[in-house]
């Protein structure tokens, strides 16, 4: 995933309006933390509808989200994810 957000994801209430969007509070917190990685594929299907994947992704990275799927992303992709990035930052 190359997309990247320049909006600051962090705590501050501020910057959280994108969770009013965020389209899995209608299909409830089980489905974005689903008990095996083999059944994330329903996560991720809600994530791919939801207008608010990048700065709920950001906000998972920034915040370091170590479980359930976030902007589509499960905890192992989003460890590669910031594991690129820090290799890029270093080149
Ligand atoms: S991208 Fe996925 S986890 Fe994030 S707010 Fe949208 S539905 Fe929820």
């Amino acid at each position: 995933m190359s997309e990247r957000l320049t909006v600051d994801c962090s705590n501050d209430p501020e910057n959280l309006a994108w969770q009013s969007d965020a389209l899995c509070a209608q299909t409830g917190p089980e489905i974005q933390f689903p008990e095996s990685r083999a059944s994330d594929k329903v996560a991720k299907a809600v994530c791919a509808r939801c207008m608010v994947r990048l700065p709920c992704l950001e906000y998972a990275l920034l915040n370091g989200e170590k479980f359930g799927v976030w902007g589509g992303l499960n905890e192992k992709e989003r460890e590669q994810l910031l594991e690129q990035r820090q290799a890029q930052a270093n080149e």
